[in-house]
């Protein structure tokens, strides 16, 4: 090992030299001021700040100086790394500065900026107005009932009190499947879904059977080939007309508020004697507005046909008339739909147009 430097001459100790040590000075802040960001910050640092650095080989190299030449040796390297030091706090600062100012800018939420949104799907309101119809008699205990809508003739009109004769079973109303003697129809009404019930099921019987329906009516304002029907059917020992109105009474007030008027008119239907039409006063006008739109100006609005369950649809179905009675009533929910939103055209809630679904919400 060499002894301590004694005879002290700065040209042998190059790193030592002023002139060197300034431009090591010079040099390293040159690249700390070109330094644009953090990093390149950081690289300029641990060139001329490192242990590696020119200033810190030549702090080391003053331990090997001769006491009376350390002092000034010391003074001026110390000089000089407090220059870089400050250099590199002060660009460090500007740097950060201009990240955080970069940042605020960049991470900006302009919240009145018009965002790209998908539109949410939204249930027919067909099947919301079925499902709300048939709700009040869930509520009441009463069951859902589904049957097919290809169904055979004996279901759609035999069983339901309608004789080969009978009007409705004419090629103008009835769509039949594959050829008129196939026996297949595509259902006119959602009766045969209560046969169906009758046959399948215990007595006593709750049910409504709510589903679509063919006839052979053009598209027009008022009319459609397919539309829904809401059918009940109650078979039970001791059931009367009573039962009948009362039913119906709470079910019109549960949909369009309390306290509202129903009324019964005689009417005929062959599944049903007696029979009978049920009409609820205007929930709109409440029969006080000659010029009132939803009920034509007449105060009352008509829901649908109901009756006794006839005593030959009982028997068709294996049920004894003198110990059972029942009740059944029907309404379409297109119509239903129409006079309680207001719906003018039966194109709007056939054509599927979203637009006129979302107006009726997300109702689930
Ligand atoms: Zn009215």
């Amino acid at each position: 090992m060499s002894g301590p430097n004694t005879q002290y001459d700065p040209v042998e100790v190059s790193t030592l030299d002023p002139s060197a040590i300034d431009a090591a000075v010079q040099e390293a802040l040159a690249a700390i001021a070109a330094a644009t960001s953090l990093e390149e910050l950081k690289a300029a640092r641990l060139a001329h700040q490192g242990d590696k650095s020119p200033l810190a080989l030549a702090n080391r190299e003053i331990g090997a100086l001769p006491p009376t030449a350390k002092a000034e040796a010391g003074k001026r390297v110390g000089q000089a790394r407090g220059q870089v030091a400050q250099a590199v706090a002060q660009r460090q600062g500007e740097l950060e500065a201009e990240r955080d100012a970069r940042l605020l800018v960049e991470e900006t939420v302009d919240v009145t900026a018009p965002v790209a949104r998908r539109r949410s799907g939204s249930r027919h309101p067909l099947e919301l107005t079925s499902e709300r119809l048939a709700d009040v008699f869930v509520a009441m205990g009463w069951e859902v009932a589904e049957g097919p809508e290809v169904e055979s003739e004996w279901f759609n009109f035999d069983a339901l009190n309608l004789g080969p004769d009978h009007p409705a079973r004419q090629m103008q109303d009835t769509f039949f499947v594959d050829r008129p003697d196939s026996g297949l129809v595509l259902r006119t009404q959602t009766s045969p879904v209560q046969v169906r019930t009758l046959l399948e099921r215990e007595l006593p019987v709750y049910v409504v059977c709510p589903g679509k329906v063919f006839r052979t009516d053009e598209l027009d304002a008022t009319h459609t080939p397919v539309f829904h029907q809401l059918e009940g059917l109650a078979v039970d020992e001791g059931l009367t007309m009573a039962h009948l109105r009362g039913t119906l009474e709470h079910f019109v007030q549960a949909m369009f508020g309390e306290d509202i008027e129903t009324r019964l008119r005689p009417a005929y239907f062959p599944f049903t004697e007696p029979s009978a039409e049920l009409d609820f006063r205007c929930f709109v006008c409440g029969g006080k507005d000659p010029e009132c739109r939803t009920c034509g100006g007449t105060g009352w609005i008509e829901l649908g046909g109901c009756g006794m369950v006839n005593r030959a649809v009982l028997v068709a179905c294996g049920v004894d008339p003198d110990r059972y009675s029942g009740f059944a009533f029907g309404m379409g929910i297109e119509r239903t739909l129409m006079f309680r939103h207001g719906v003018a055209d039966m194109h709007d809630i056939v054509e599927g147009d979203v637009r006129f679904n979302h107006q009726f919400g997300m109702e689930i």
